[in-house]
């Protein structure tokens, strides 16, 4: 069902020690009765240690990451039954990082929700256009696409474990945010898209998060807009205070 989301992509940072003391901190200071959906989401060697930690507490877990296969001889990857067996039932994927170093392509990560669904997690599914598609105006199709290839197979039933993350690849990381009415000429045109794939039930009730240098003091103005559900963060994520304040806007 649609909701509010506030999601922290902690990506290659925090050691063991730095990870636990930012949940502390999050326990701490995240604003209490909001009816915002808190996630983090910290690298794979802490997320066992990060579910047992926020045990009792309204701040869920999510991986950054999982290979499609069940198992087997690929090293270094994990997979989904691992990220189950501690406790992970949400998992980013599609974000651009992945696509851009790691070459997933929409089928490849088709396939990773095929497999992420199978296992009844949650996906945030990353999709967002880059600096050339908006230059060159072809940004709506270049979305589109994603939406199509990664995710349009899916039954209608599927479609309550999606939530999408809009994030255009020039946002992010760079201090360059998309302005509010940016965001939402996106986010409408998703929530369009779902309607005429599957219907408005469908549309209405996904949940399409907005990511790319979100920060404290612009977090306000961009979840004001319409069919913005919440934010993906990431630098603003790794401190305290700045989350605590993004969530608070919510
Ligand atoms: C992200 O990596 O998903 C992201 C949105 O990063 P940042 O907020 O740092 O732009």
């Amino acid at each position: 069902m649609r909701h509010a989301i506030v999601a922290g992509n902690w990506k290659m940072h925090k050691t063991y020690a730095e990870t636990h003391k930012l949940l502390d901190e999050l326990i701490e200071k995240l604003p209490a009765g909001k009816e915002v959906e808190v996630i983090v989401a910290p690298t794979f060697t802490n997320l066992g240690s990060a579910v047992a930690h926020l045990e009792g507490t309204n701040i869920q877990v999510a991986a950054q990451n999982m290979h499609q296969a069940e198992g087997g001889a690929f090293t270094g990857e994990i997979s989904a039954q691992m990220l189950k067996s501690v406790g992970v039932d949400i998992v980013i994927l599609g974000h651009s990082e992945r696509r851009q170093y790691f070459h997933e392509t929409d089928a490849i990560l088709a396939d990773k929700v095929n497999t992420a669904l199978r296992h009844d997690m949650r996906v945030i599914y990353c999709i967002g256009e880059e600096l050339k598609d908006r230059e060159s105006k072809q940004y709506l199709n270049v979305i589109f696409n994603q939406l199509k290839d990664g995710l349009f197979h899916l039954s209608k039933e599927q479609w309550k474990n999606i939530v999408i993350a809009y994030e255009p690849v020039w946002a992010i990381g760079t201090g360059m945010t998309a302005s509010p009415d940016q965001a939402q000429e996106i986010h409408a045109f998703i929530r369009q898209e779902i309607e005429r794939k599957y219907d408005k039930t469908v549309a209405e009730n996904t949940s399409i998060l907005y990511g790319g240098s979100v920060k404290a003091s612009n977090a306000k103005e961009i979840f004001s807009k319409p069919d913005v559900d919440g934010g993906l963060i990431g630098g603003a994520a790794l401190i305290a205070d700045d989350f605590c304040t993004i969530v608070e806007c919510c």
